[in-house]
Parts: structure tokens; sequence; C-alpha cells
């Protein structure tokens, strides 16, 4: 049995008598009036609303008239209060969309929809497009430059409006539409041009003045109150009926009525309709289900003209139309605290790599005159404060040439060929386009801001000028984003860093952390990052590539300086000036780092990274040579050049670097264990607890090895008896050569922890360069020889061997060997989810994968706890 009317409680306002009946309920903007318990006042539909709207989804505002209100419809009519609530939250949803129902040259239209408390599908009435007419059509052409578009969505409204409101038989309609089709030779409906839907519109007119002896309603206000109606009476048609009797509903529940500002399906090829379920309707199985149509209304899904395609295909089409990782963790809490999933099941709906949307910027308003120019589509959450540029072309430019420090690209919609400035570009902003245009479905991917289809700004490309609520910016102005609400805000703010603080975040992860058993350790380099590591969740440094710290500017002279000396004498002088500046980054690594674990690397790359580059030279030279050919600065670049062209590599990757270079000179070696150790003691001394790993790059035998831990053991040795104190530290190294995973058995007789620098292993095994895979990965991954790049996902079943042997071979010989991985790989989930499986103690990556990795570590934990038929993302 179901609830009859008796148990129906109607709604009241807070703080009013019982007797008030709130009839008309609002949401949008992140708050609903209802939520979703209140299936019976609201309906299955309007409850699902208020409480997708609560929890942060991006759901089109509107408002929701009570079931109570069609009760009174079927006794005979609605009470005045009915429509007095209804104008007001109309007035809320116009002031809230900065629009007015079918007026203006921006016109709001919406959708009207049933929605009972048990789902009748497709048993009453819904119209779409409401408060198009004659004037508003032309207004909806030209704001959104596509005439089919608003000439298709006006014959549209004229149809159903005709056919539900109107009692004008559908039949006739079809006929006209299929006559026109067919006139015009014209198999699909979306290739009818604007001309062809105004000869219909034209028809449909006449047909609605001869039928009902009435013109169609140009009043917007006389269309909403008429399909408001209508869908009330919608609810005694035959079919309803004969549904609920079928399905034992009580016929006197009424429906609610869903009046929702609408979205189109209808724009383009980039828009669409479609309907999803959590489950296969047909067998029950756990699996996202649904059908999908792009460039269509919803009723071309359920009306059989188009066959609808898989949800699965939509995937492979859009790949990045996700949700954003805040509505995600949102959704995965709420559902945890309404019983309707577990702890752990939620852990699994979250994609780690969403997790990357809790650390993008936010813009600091507090204290701050905003001044909102308009406001567009949050199309991609976080924010962006920047300079603006009006083509990708210039964004590149003016990011390669530093004259700008951060961009904001603005154009009037973006296309794939703008790929590379949007990915210079801080932010995003577009006058045309949806939720799913190219510029928001890229930007989500990549996890920049962007604000898309804010309707009032016009983007004047040829000049170069946005102009917007009176005002006119040029290129080189500044303006901030704010993505997650879609605010386009006047000038320079302040951003914030992220929001890794987020209560539901926090809530979340402490679900996350308990499962997982890697632990998850930072790449950082300067004690910034370290502290941005540590606010992340870092548990240590997994690595700091110390090299970073010499491109300083005011180191890169002494480095300079260093690698030029042709004597140990002159190199020494050189290295003694980068000891003090070396050893004060390490005290702030370790004092950001508290007690936890601090892997510091040796130098590694080839020395002529920081040299100047020969061409320069050349033509440095060549010009002293045409105009001061006596300036003894010509002699200077001579040398310079001669010592360039020495240390010149063939295969620069292949060559001196690594641990080759503190062989070749071990006073290298020597300056930086002195810094470390130095540091280490200093910071122990004033109460700290450092805990450093040195680690050697690119050893490929044990004697490598052995010859580099001898000179750290050595050092610190000397210094503990200098300064009378001691630290705990290790000395460990990377394994990233195909001949030291190899040997990793003898290596970790030399060796106290591993650290798997995938990137060069998989450079190394694959034999394929790092830095220049990009000219052939694309004909690879078309080909399917690749299903990923394998410097961003790991290949477990080429190197990831080599790595698992490595680490079975290590702990044959020193079973508390500890090992992790430091390559990029680390912080992609399928990888860490890979380290999980062969038991390595951690994995490190950048701070802003830590989440990310930190959840994909937690996945993995329950993979195993769960068994074999769970792993998701094989
Ligand atoms: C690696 O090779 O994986 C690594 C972490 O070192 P780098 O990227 O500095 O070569
Ligand atoms: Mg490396």
């Amino acid at each position: 049995m179901t609830p009859g009317v008796l148990e129906q409680v109607p709604a009241t306002k807070a703080g009013s008598t019982k007797t008030e009946t709130q009839y008309v309920f609002f949401f949008g903007d992140g708050k609903a009036d209802g939520n979703g318990k209140m299936k019976d006042v609201l309906g299955g539909k309007g409850a699902g609303l208020a409480e997708m709207t609560n929890a942060g989804l991006p759901v089109p505002p509107g408002f929701t008239i009570q079931t109570e209100a069609c009760r009174e419809y079927m006794r005979g009519g609605v009470s005045p209060k009915v429509d007095i609530e209804m104008l007001d939250a109309l007035h809320n949803l116009e002031k809230l969309q900065g629009q007015k129902l079918g007026a203006g040259e921006n016109p709001l239209l919406v959708s009207v929809r049933s929605g009972a408390k048990f789902s009748m599908p497709g048993m009453m009435d819904t119209i779409l497009n409401l408060g198009l007419n004659d004037k508003a059509v032309e207004a909806l052409a030209k704001r959104s430059g596509n005439p089919r578009f608003a000439y298709d969505s006006y014959r549209r409204l004229i149809q159903m409006f005709g056919d539900v409101v109107l009692d004008v038989p559908k039949k006739k309609f079809e006929h006209i539409f299929d006559g026109v089709k067919a006139k015009k030779k014209i198999k699909f409906d979306y290739d009818l041009q604007p001309d062809a839907l105004k000869e219909i519109i034209a028809e449909y007119k006449k047909l609605v003045k001869k039928d009902t002896g009435k013109d169609f309603p140009q009043d917007p206000l006389d269309q909403l109150t008429a399909a408001r109606d209508a869908v009330f009476s919608s609810w005694q048609n035959a079919r309803a009926k004969t549904y609920r009797r079928i399905n034992n509903i009580d016929d006197s529940i009424g429906t609610a009525v869903n009046v929702q500002a609408m979205v189109f399906g209808n724009l383009g090829e980039n828009s669409g309709t479609g309907v999803g379920f959590t489950r296969n309707p047909a067998t029950g199985e756990h699996m996202f289900f649904g059908e999908y149509l792009m460039n269509a209304q919803g009723e071309d899904v359920v009306s059989g003209v188009r066959t609808p395609l898989s949800i699965s295909e939509l995937e492979k089409a859009m790949p990045n139309g996700k949700r954003t990782g805040l509505a995600a963790v949102r959704v995965a809490i709420d559902m945890v605290r309404e019983g309707l999933i577990t702890q752990d099941e939620a852990i699994h709906r979250v994609e780690p790599n969403q997790l990357y949307d809790f650390l993008v910027p936010r813009l600091v308003e507090k204290g701050e005159k905003i001044e909102v120019l308009a406001t567009g589509l949050p199309a991609s959450p976080g924010a962006a404060v920047g300079q603006i540029v009006f083509t990708a072309e210039e964004a590149v430019k003016q990011h390669q040439n530093g004259a700008y420090k951060s961009i904001v690209l603005v154009r009037g919609e973006t296309t794939p060929e703008d790929i590379a400035g949007m990915e210079v570009a801080d932010g995003i902003l577009t006058s045309r386009g949806g939720m799913t245009s190219h510029a928001a479905v890229v930007t989500r991917g990549m996890g920049k801001c962007c604000v898309a289809g804010a309707g009032d700004c016009v983007v004047d490309e040829a000049r170069k000028e946005l102009r917007v609520k009176g005002k006119t910016f040029r290129q080189g102005d500044y303006i901030s984003l704010d993505g997650t609400t879609g605010r386009v805000i006047a000038g320079k703010l302040k951003t914030l860093e992220a929001q890794p603080d987020d209560p539901d975040l926090i809530k979340f992860m402490s679900w996350v952390d308990p499962l997982r058993k890697l632990k998850i350790r930072a790449n950082a380099d300067i004690p910034r990052d370290a502290k941005q590591a540590m606010l992340f969740g870092a548990e240590g440094i997994g690595l700091c590539r110390t090299e970073h710290m010499f491109f300083a500017e005011d180191r890169i002279e002494h480095m300079r300086t260093m690698i030029l000396a042709n004597t140990e004498k002159d190199r020494r002088a050189a290295l003694k000036k980068l000891l003090p500046m070396q050893r004060a980054d390490f005290v702030g690594l370790f004092k950001a780092m508290g007690s936890l674990p601090v892997t510091i690397r040796t130098i590694d790359p080839p020395l002529h990274e920081f040299l100047p580059k020969r061409e320069d030279l050349l033509v440095q030279i060549q010009h002293l040579v045409d105009t001061k050919p006596r300036s003894p600065k010509l002699k200077e670049l001579r040398t310079l050049l001669a010592r360039v062209e020495e240390l010149h590599e063939q295969n620069p990757m292949l060559g001196l670097r690594g641990c080759r270079l503190g062989i070749k000179f071990p006073e290298i070696t020597e300056m930086q264990v002195r810094a470390i150790i130095e540091a280490a003691v200093a910071v122990k001394l004033k109460g700290g607890d450092p805990h450093p790993e040195i680690m050697i790059p690119l050893v490929g035998s044990i004697e490598e090895m052995r010859n580099q831990s001898a000179i750290v053991r050595s050092v610190a040795e000397e210094i503990f008896k200098e300064k009378g104190a001691k630290v705990d530290y290790m000395v460990g190294t990377m394994i990233e050569l195909p001949r030291a995973a190899l040997t990793a058995d003898q290596i970790a007789e030399e060796a106290e922890f591993f650290s798997f620098g995938t990137n060069d292993l998989t450079q190394t095994t694959y034999g394929i360069s790092r830095d220049d895979i990009n000219s052939f990965l694309p004909a690879y991954l078309k080909a399917g020889i690749f299903k990923q790049d394998p410097f961003a996902t790991l290949d477990q079943a080429g190197v990831g061997q080599l790595v698992k042997g490595a680490v079975a071979k290590g702990r044959n010989t020193r079973a508390n060997l500890k090992v992790g991985i430091c390559g990029e790989h680390g912080g992609d989930p399928e990888s860490v989810k890979f380290c999980h499986r062969i038991g390595l103690n951690y994995v490190s990556c950048s701070p802003f994968r830590l989440l990310t990795a930190r959840l994909a570590a937690a996945q993995a934990a329950l993979e195993d706890k769960l068994g074999d038929g769970v792993h998701t993302n094989k």
C-alpha cells in the first residue's frame, strides 16, 4: 500500500502557524528550501533537486510547486497564495539568473515538469522552452549566435504547449513538421535550417489559431500559469490513472510541478540530453546506466525519432565531462550519512584524480571591494587572477616571454586549436558555451578555473576588447574569475591557495587514511613546497632535487664557476660559496618536516643544463667581433665557449650525470653531504628531530654505490666529531637504471633504502627519451600500441616487473630495506595501486597530487580486503 492523502502533512514555513502552507519551494545557488526527505510534499523529482542543490551539485535553479497545490486544483482551483508564491519564486529565479522570463536581450526560459512522489515515467506532461515568444526568439537567436537553436526551441514550445495545454492534437503538429522536412528533403530534425524552422513556426501558429480560436499566448506569465495548471490536470489523464491503478498508487496524492531554468541540449554538437540510472534498470546490475543523444532535447530520447546511444559511449566521446571532486566527495558523504552506502563504498566512488579540485585556489574577498561584471557558468572550479589576452597565441607568447605572471584567456568560445593557450593560462573566460562546452570540459580536465557562457561579456576579438557593464578591458588589464560561482570580477584580487581544510574533505580523508598501508611522501625541493606538502598530508619528503636549488639567481654564477673550473682547487673554492646556501635550504626543509624523513638526492642532471647555450654564445661573440673587437669580454666569452664545447655531450641523459658526477668530482658530493649533515646537526641542537636520507642518483652498480656511500659516511663522521653531536641518517640509492634493478641484491648491501626513479627507469627500459616521446606518442596511442603515456602511468608489464623484481632482490639481501617510488608515477592512481600490490613502503609525488595518492593507496588496500572482484580501474 502506498500512503494516501491523509498522511500528507503540508509543509509550513519555519516559525509560522501550522495552517500556513508553503506552496512554493525555491532551489538554487547552493541552497534549497526543501530537502530529499520531502517526497510527499515536493514529489520525487522536487525532493531530488532540493537534495542535489544542497549537496552542492550544479543543478539549474528553479522552484517546486508542491503537491498540495495540485490537490487544491483537483478540488476546484488553487488558492491565490499559490500564484503569489510562484511569482515571488520567479522573481528570485530571475534575480539569480540576471534574466527576465521571456523578455529582454537575454530571455530566461524555463522547463515545467511534473513530479509525483512515485515515479510515473512519461505518464504526465512536460513543457520545455517556456517563455519564448515572437520577440524572445529573436533575442535568443542573436544572443546565442545560433538561430537554428532559437527557432528549433520555439517550434518545440508551440508544439508541446499546443499539445499539452491547448489540446491541439499532436498529430496535426507532426503532419506540418514532417511536411516541411519532406519538402526540404531532410532526414534528421537537427538538419532543419532556420528558414525551414521559421516556416514550421508560422504553420504551427496558424494551426493553434484555427483549432483554439486564439493566438499562441505571447505573455510568458500566461504561458507559465497555463502550463502549471496543465501539468496538474495531467495527473488526471487516462494513462496516468491507469498507471496508478496498475502500480497501486493513491489517486489523491497529486503531483508537484517543477519549474527550472532551461539548460539546452539542442545548442550544438557539444550539447545533449539523456537519462541516467545508478543501476541497470533491466538487470539490477550495479553500474552507471543510461542513454543520451547529442544536439537534442529530452523528448527526442523518449519519442524514438533518433536512437539514443549508451552512456558508455559518452565517456569515450567526452572523457572529461565529469562532476567535480567537491561534488563527488559531498555526495559520497551524504550517501553514507543517509545509510545508502558504507564508508568503504564511498571511498571507491571518488575518483582519486578528482581530489585535485580541493587544492585549487579561491579568491580572497574579505575586505575587498568586489565589482561583479558578469556571471557566467561555474564551468570549472577554482579562481584565477590575471592579465587578459584574447588569443591562444598571445597567451603562449606572453607566457614565454615572461611578461605576464598570470594570464586569463578571454574568448567568445574556445576550440581545440586553443589548447596551447589554455595550457599556459591561469583561467579561461568565454562569453558563449555551456557546462559541456570545449572550454568547460577541457579546463575541468586540467583542474583550471573557467567561467563559461558569461553572456553579458562582449568579447571583441578583432579589437582585442572585452566590453561589459559599460566598461572596456584591453589586453594586459587585470581581471579575476571565480570558477566556483561563475563570477567575473573587475581588477586584481588576491587568491587563497587551496582548501585542504574543507570539512567534507577532512571527513572523507579521515575515512581514507586509516585504510592505506602505503606512506605518502612529497617531492619538494624548497622549504615553501615542503610546507605546502605538509598541509596536504605529506608524511615525509621522498625526493629533494638539490640541483633545483642551484638554478636560483644568486647561485647559478657560483655553480657555473664550479663547473668551468679546470682544477680541483678552483672547484672547491666555488663549492665553498655554495655550501652555506645549501645548508640554509636544508635547515628550512628539516624545520618544515619536523621528525618526518627527508630524502635528499645528491646532484643529478647533466652539467650543461647550468651553462649558457652554445648557439647563444656564438651569437654574442659574433656581435662583439662586429662591434667591439677589442673588448676583453670577447676573450672571456671565447673561453666559456671552448669549455661549453668541451662539456657538450651527444646524449646528455646518458652522459655525465647522476652519481657519475660525484664520482668524477668527489668534492661535489662532499660539499652536499656537509651541507645536509651540518644542517641536520644544527636543527637537532636547536631541539629539532631531523631524519635525513641521503640518496645517490643513477647508480647502475654496487661499485658506484660503494664509492659514493663511502664519501657520505666519512663526511658525516667528520662533522659529528667536529660538532660533538650526531644525527640519525641513512644512505640509499635511486633505482632508475635496468642494471640497478637487475643487481638490486648487490646494491642493497650498501644501500639502506631504494627509491624507484621511474621516470628514468621508464626512459632506459623502453629506450624512449622522456623529453621526446611526444613526437610519436599520439601515433602510438592511436594505433593502440600504448594504452597510456608510459611516463604518466607505470608500464606494469615491463618497467613494473623490473621494480617488482628489484624489491624482492633488495629485501632478500636486507630484509628491512625501505622502498619507495619518486618518479611521476608516484601520483598516478593506477601506478600507486601497483606500488601497494608489490609491497612498497611509500610513494612520493608532487604536493598537489598528495590527496590523489592518499585516496588511491586506500582504494588499493580496500581492493585487497574485498578480493579481486572490485579492482575498479584496471
Ligand atoms: C626519476 O628518474 O624518476 C626521478 C625521480 O628523477 P628525475 O626525474 O629527477 O630524473
Ligand atoms: Mg631520474
